[in-house]
């Protein structure tokens, strides 16, 4: 019989958002566990480079912030939730400077600031170019000082919830983990709950900043239990991404004076009428179409990147505030950016949807949480800000933490599920031929025992384990994989045509039925990243059919999401949120609409110009 671990509140993940949770619930008094297929310092947290903003100077505000923000997401966040971001960010900030994250400061002493692309005022905080880094070490060192216990190098491959007809009246009681030293299958039990942390679903495409690590798992378990992944359609695009590999190059450039170049030389972002006013500095969405665009009308270098250039900021400046960024760009791309511009272009970065949650991360299975990337609470709507990821983490990690310990942190104003407020989708989309599976939710067997539930979780798990292992076919998972990131890549981008939405879609569906046949050929118990990577994929599969059908149905421009046939945002029409459901053996798209009522009144939806 496999050993079921049990504690009070479970969290799936230990970057940002799962290290904040654990510390949260930790805080709330119960006994937490952190469960992780990294050490939790390998989280791609670490990865972060530029900042975290948070209005922490006299001149500056969190409504400002929470302006900033809705703007930036192109009117599609929800206040309650950006203002909740925006209102807590400051006091988390300073929480981290207590806890000894080393952030840069100015002569005087105080922590520097620097402006970020979107942002009217100066208010990102940073600790060099490894601002991830050193935040995820600082949550870990509180996360050891705490003795929370850690299960590192455990790979979660489904949750353990209730079969109940509607996903509403289903519970959470755990999950089931893969030990990847020794191939062991284990089940976390929850007594109070669980919160999914795992990030984002980068590898969903092939050129990203992404680690290889970030298949979008828990959302995708989540999926396939019911709970509605939101807003999937709007995956942002970072615009300063090494060409030959993805590696980011931090927008923490341009805030200190980085130019964008185009094979002319000229400063095309002002040259080129793309942001008269904030050139470089403008959104993201809006810096990735204009080099594209530059690119296409030939004036882009080898047809296929611009030029960054920081020469003028001075080495003793970049060494400073920079210097992270020397070593990637000698290391991935063999330019010196004290003495070349570097050679840009936009990637896939970041995942604007996911799980829909509440303002406390819960979502509508009772018992189950998410916080970070993996979540869409909603703060980012169509497009996320610069630095707003981070805070992000911090803010409703520890929120999600709290909650699912129990603690009381006032009713929610977002609702989660299928509301009143829910919409049907009108749009003619294509249907799944086939290959369709039932909800991966449990029967507890007729009784109310919870150690029921994740021990039939456990052995249906171990089933498709064995199946996959037992399959003789010549099917390996890589090759479906680089199919759903070639046709992401080519149809699901920065530009999107209704035929190539469509064509993506054919294609997953393909793929999707293809998985069927996939086998894996190492029978180790060991390290057997085949099998892993074998059920990741699954994971990249199901969260490439969400976006593609979220972009196809969603016939307006709003944010990152650009429709060659519609050209305008239509706030008549558009200004909800996109929901897509596996609740009933196929994925089905809903609505509900955004929320912009606020504290002081509603964010009406301006022209978005920079
Ligand atoms: C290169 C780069 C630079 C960035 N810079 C910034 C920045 O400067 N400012 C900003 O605001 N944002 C930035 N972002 C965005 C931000 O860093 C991420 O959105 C954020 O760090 C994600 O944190 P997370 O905790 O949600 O996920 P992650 O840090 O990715 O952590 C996910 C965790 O889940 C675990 N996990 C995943 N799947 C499973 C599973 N199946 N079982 C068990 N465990 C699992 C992993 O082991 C890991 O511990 C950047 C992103 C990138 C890619």
């Amino acid at each position: 019989m496999a050993q079921i671990h049990t504690h009070d509140v479970i969290v799936v993940g230990a970057g940002g958002a799962g290290l904040m949770a654990a510390i949260g619930a930790h805080e709330a008094g119960v006994d937490v566990a952190l469960v992780s297929k990294l050490h939790p310092v390998r989280s791609h947290t670490g990865a972060a480079e530029g900042g975290i903003n948070a209005a922490l100077r006299s001149g500056d505000s969190w409504d400002l912030h929470a302006q900033d923000t809705m703007k930036g997401s192109d009117y599609l966040g929800d206040a309650p939730a950006v203002e909740t971001l925006c209102r807590d960010a400051p006091e988390d900030v300073m929480q981290l400077e207590h806890w000894g994250m080393p952030f840069s400061r100015e002569e005087d002493g105080t922590v520097s600031q620097r402006p970020f692309g979107g942002l009217s005022f100066p208010r990102t905080t940073y600790a060099g170019a490894e601002t991830g880094h050193h935040l995820l070490h600082t949550l870990y060192q509180q996360v050891v000082k705490r003795g929370i216990r850690v299960y590192d190098e455990w790979f979660v491959t489904r949750l353990a919830v209730t079969d109940e007809e509607n996903p509403t009246d289903r519970v959470c009681h755990g999950v089931v983990g893969y030990d990847i030293a020794t191939g062991e299958l284990a089940g976390f039990h929850a007594t109070g709950g669980v919160v999914i942390a795992t990030g984002g679903p980068g590898q969903v495409y092939d050129h990203t900043t992404n680690a290889v690590s970030c298949t979008g798992d828990g959302a995708a378990m989540a999926y396939r239990v019911g709970v509605p992944l939101q807003d999937m359609e709007f995956v942002q695009f970072h615009p300063t991404t090494l060409p030959s590999t993805g590696v980011l190059i931090s927008e923490g450039v341009r805030g200190e004076g980085g130019i964008l170049y185009n094979s002319e030389g000229e400063r095309f972002m002002f040259e080129h009428g793309y942001a008269a006013n904030s050139g470089e500095l403008a959104s993201r969405d809006v810096v990735s179409r204009a080099e594209l665009t530059e690119i296409a009308a030939g004036r882009g270098i080898e047809d296929e990147y611009v030029h960054l250039d920081m020469r003028h900021l001075g080495e003793e400046r970049i060494t400073d505030r920079l210097e992270n960024i020397l070593h990637l760009a000698e290391d991935f791309e063999g330019v010196d950016g004290l003495e070349e511009p570097m050679p840009v272009k936009p990637g896939q970065h970041y995942e604007m949807g996911g799980i829909e949650t509440d303002e406390n991360g819960a979502t509508c299975i009772d018992g189950l949480y998410a916080a970070g990337e993996c979540a869409c609470v909603s703060v980012h709507g169509a497009n996320r800000l610069g630095g707003n990821a981070l805070p992000e983490l911090i803010v409703f990690g520890k929120r999600a933490g709290l909650a699912a310990a129990g603690a009381d942190l006032g009713a929610a104003r977002i609702d989660t599920g299928r509301t009143h407020r829910a919409e049907p989708c009108d749009s003619e989309l294509p249907e799944a031929a086939g290959g369709q599976a039932e909800p991966e939710v449990v029967t507890d067997g007729g009784t109310t025992e919870p150690t029921n539930v994740v021990e039939a979780a456990i052995a249906d798990e171990k089933d498709r384990i064995d199946r996959l292992k037992r399959r003789d076919s010549d099917l390996h998972h890589s090759d479906l994989r680089n199919r759903i990131q070639r046709t992401m890549t080519d149809n699901v981008n920065v530009f999107r045509t209704e035929a190539g939405i469509r064509a993506a879609l054919d294609e997953i569906r393909d793929v999707r039925a293809a998985y069927a046949d996939v086998s894996v050929k190492d029978p180790s118990s060991t390290f057997n990243t085949d099998l892993i990577q074998t059920i990741e994929t699954r994971n990249v599969i199901d969260i490439a059919e969400t976006i593609a059908l979220g972009a196809l149905a969603r016939e307006e421009f709003r944010g990152a999401h650009w429709r060659e046939q519609f050209q305008e945002r239509d706030d008549d029409e558009w200004l909800k949120h996109t929901f897509v459901s596996w609740d009933d053996g196929q994925p089905s798209l809903w609505y509900k609409p955004a929320i912009l009522e606020g504290e002081a009144g509603r964010y009406e939806p301006k022209e978005r110009s920079y």
